[in-house]
């Protein structure tokens, strides 16, 4: 009847409820999150090599890259620690050397 009845990934019962925060089965008292398996939003973000990268990867650049604006030159081999993806022209936030930069995630590759 329903076209979204949850079903318990424990025991396969349909025969559960939403208490607000988990979906918990009456069979088999198995509670789970059916909330989540459906709704991450995560940024698909893949690096030179096609490997996906994630908040929090370390990075390598794979080019000279000449920064913006500045006549600074980030080195082919230097890392950046603790990327942050996010949408736009570019696709990676992080720190080389303490300078924050905005990077292309096809100018690198997974640490
Ligand atoms: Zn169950």
């Amino acid at each position: 009847m329903s076209e979204s009845t949850p079903i318990c990934p424990q025991c396969a019962s349909e025969q559960n409820y939403f208490d607000g925060t988990f979906t918990v089965c009456l069979e088999c008292g198995h509670e789970w999150d059916a909330a989540s398996t459906t709704s991450t939003q995560e940024l698909d973000v893949k690096d030179s090599n096609g490997n996906p990268l994630a908040n929090g990867d370390d990075v390598i650049l794979i080019k000279d890259l000449k920064l913006k604006g500045s006549s600074t030159v980030l080195k082919k081999g230097a890392k950046a620690k603790g990327i942050r993806l996010v949408e736009g022209d570019h696709e990676i936030d992080c720190k080389v050397d303490g300078m924050k930069i905005m990077l292309k995630a096809c100018f690198v590759k997974k640490a």
